[in-house]
């Protein structure tokens, strides 16, 4: 397989950065290994994505707010200026995405924002972007997408990338290509409770950062404070494919219900934000979920109270996740901080170039400087959308040189029963009991010393097999590594980074 651009990733950035390129007239291929729209994380978007109202300066304040000193402004700048054209050139008036509102918009808000700026499906955006925008790829643009098809490695050769391995139904084949672009999403796989989907191993940040790049920001791993939790005591085992596992999370509470009106209670039925922060629940999302911890720790249990919201009216599709899942609302919502977001990754300019030559990244597996420390609410699409557009045109009009790829076709397919879900489920219980929501020198040290035992025993198979699933976890590995590592060469605690006193399972 040959192709100008190979995209690796169907979310919204990887398809924003497939359009871009398509239009300017690059033959792009974009594999993916997922087999339906929600195995992205772009389809589970809730709250929506925010837009400048044609108030840049405001929008901007409130990024770097929120990114706790360690944003680049520069980055911003570029994010908040094009924000508003991005939304309406692509998702408006391309792909006809149908926006909430009458006669106009209605701006939703969340934690942190300043304003009323958030567009919005009902609280299900991402699925209402989604497969319009893979379906119009499809049908309105000459990418070639392929599905069920995971990117293994880079295919590099003196410090350019030339593609990468692809494997599919078992069969390992090279992609050859101009320039690669990686929008593979997030690493929440790599920890206990997760808002993401299964699939998020973090390959594209591992395949990078295995292949030489420069990777940054790693120990910014964002936790959202209000994920449902059923059963708190996480009693759901490591399952057979790499997934949420232990403390499985049946649902995420967009911060919109907050935006709303709704409240934290703890299990004293006391609200406990509005003595930590002057904006009370809506502050940024790092101070609310450390409160959440703590005072699930001190009383047993947090609900979001949405007494004060029209809930089953404003929120239609959470309502029927709370019937789905034996939750009625009216006794308030039981939630918990759980991994959702991953703020640094794979080291890029503005047009989302890698330190490797032709090497591109964009979404969340890129780390872009815009959201710094912490990211603010329903600026992650808006980042994949904008960002994956640039790098998109940038990766556009190289052409594929003839180089040689490794030969992986006798390499064993299968893996020993068990092996990857035994190793997930010790992967998970570090990187929660160690590099979780706090951090300590001490944690950070085994879980340093425990993930390389980790990734000793995985490398030993990947040596000989090509099971999809055993890259996998060597991704999540190297992912939980790299954060392990950065932050514990960072102490100062800044956003997401927060140093404890004394170690927390999480
Ligand atoms: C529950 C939830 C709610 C959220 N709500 C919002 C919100 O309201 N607003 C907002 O802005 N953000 C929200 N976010 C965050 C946002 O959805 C994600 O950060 C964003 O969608 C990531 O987009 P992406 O394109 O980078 O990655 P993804 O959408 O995760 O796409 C990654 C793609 O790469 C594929 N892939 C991965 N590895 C490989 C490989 N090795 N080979 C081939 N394919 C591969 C995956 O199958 C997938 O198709 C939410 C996140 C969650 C979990």
């Amino acid at each position: 397989m040959n192709a100008d651009l190979l995209v690796v990733g169907s979310g919204v950035a990887g398809c924003s950065a497939a359009l871009a390129a398509d239009d300017a007239g690059a033959d792009v291929t974009l594999v993916t290994k997922a087999t339906a729209p929600d195995d992205a994380t772009s389809y589970w978007a809730q709250g929506g994505i925010a837009v400048s109202r044609g108030d840049p300066d405001a929008f901007r304040e409130d990024v770097l707010a929120a990114g706790d000193g360690a944003c680049d402004p520069a980055a911003v700048d570029t994010l908040v200026a094009a924000a508003d054209d991005a939304v309406r050139e692509v998702l408006i008036d391309r792909l006809g995405v149908p926006f909430d509102g009458d006669d106009e918009f209605d701006f939703g808000r969340e934690a942190a924002h300043s304003e009323n700026r958030i567009l919005h499906v009902d609280a299900a955006t991402g699925a209402a972007v989604l497969p319009r925008f893979l379906s119009h790829l499809r049908t309105e643009t000459s990418v070639d997408v392929v599905e069920d098809t995971a990117a293994l490695d880079l295919v590099t050769h003196e410090g350019r990338v030339h593609g990468a391995l692809l494997e599919s139904g078992g069969d390992v084949e090279p992609c050859v290509a101009g320039a690669t672009l990686l929008a593979t999403g997030g690493i929440g796989a790599a920890y206990g409770r997760t808002t993401n989907p299964p699939g998020a191993t973090g390959d594209g940040v591992a395949m990078a950062a295995l292949a030489g790049a420069d990777v940054a920001d790693m120990e910014y791993v964002q936790f959202h404070p209000t994920a449902c939790v059923v059963d708190s005591e996480g009693a759901n085992p490591a399952g057979d494919r790499p997934g949420t596992g232990d403390g499985e999370v049946p649902f995420l509470v967009s911060e919109a219900v907050r935006g709303e009106g709704a409240v934290l209670r703890d299990g004293d039925g006391e609200r406990f934000m509005p003595d930590r922060h002057p904006d009370a629940d809506l502050a940024p999302r790092d101070v609310v979920a450390r409160a959440v911890r703590e005072r699930r720790e001190a009383t047993g249990e947090v609900r979001l109270d949405v007494s004060g919201v029209a809930f089953a009216a404003e929120f239609p599709g959470l309502a029927e996740r709370c019937r789905e899942h034996g939750v009625d609302p009216d006794e308030g919502i039981p939630v918990a901080p759980a991994q959702h977001f991953l703020c640094g990754g794979i080291d890029v300019d503005r047009d989302g170039r890698a330190s490797l030559d032709r090497l591109f990244a964009a979404g969340e597996c890129a780390r872009t400087g815009v959201h710094g420390a912490n990211r603010l609410a329903s600026t992650s699409l808006l980042e994949g959308l904008v960002f994956g557009r640039r790098a998109g045109r940038a990766a556009a009009g190289f052409d594929p040189e003839p180089v040689e790829t490794p030969d992986l076709r006798d390499s064993d397919p299968a893996l020993p029963e068990r092996f990857a879900a035994e190793k997930f489920h010790r992967l998970r219980s570090t990187m929660s009991e160690h590099v979780g929501i706090e951090r300590t020198p001490d944690g950070l040290r085994k879980a340093g010393a425990g993930l390389r035992r980790l990734k000793g025993e995985v490398d030993a198979y990947t040596r000989t097999r090509t099971a999809r699933e055993l890259y996998e976890l060597r991704n999540a590995t190297v992912c939980g590594l790299l954060v392990a590592r950065a932050a514990a060469e960072n102490d100062t605690s800044r956003g997401c980074h927060h140093l404890a006193a004394e170690s927390h399972a999480d």
